[in-house]
């Protein structure tokens, strides 16, 4: 396993609230949320960044986008509406060097990003 964070906590070694496990992805709680629903979808593959997205099969993407649509849907969020965020490298603002698909929802979000 790579000393990576969340390729700990989707092999079970590190804790989280998981709200949707698959043979391909884990979603789980944000330990920071930044609205009252905030989750996070990775893929078990340790795939660094969006940016390496260019160097995988394009099924993989569609299925973590999908994945990430029922996560959303499992949460109530359809009717209200919520944003995906996928950060990339220093200027997106990625701290964590494993892809992931933020869920966030449960109340308005403000545009643009700071
Ligand atoms: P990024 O800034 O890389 O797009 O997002 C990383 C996210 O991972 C942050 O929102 C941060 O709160 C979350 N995070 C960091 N460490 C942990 C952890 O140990 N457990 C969980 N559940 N979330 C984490
Ligand atoms: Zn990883």
């Amino acid at each position: 396993m790579p000393d990576c964070l969340f390729c700990r906590i989707a092999a079970g070694a590190i804790p989280a609230d998981i709200v949707h496990a698959d043979d391909e992805f884990v979603a789980f709680r944000d330990i920071s949320p930044r609205a009252p629903v905030h989750v996070l979808v990775i893929p078990r593959r340790h795939i660094p960044s969006p940016a390496d997205l260019a160097d995988v099969e394009a099924d993989l993407a569609g299925r973590l986008l999908v994945t990430a649509a029922r996560v959303a849907r499992e949460a109530g969020l359809d009717a209200a509406g919520y944003r995906w965020v996928l950060n990339c490298g220093p200027d997106g603002g990625q701290t964590v060097p494993h892809l992931h698909l933020h869920v966030l929802g449960g109340r308005a979000l403000g545009w643009p990003p700071g």
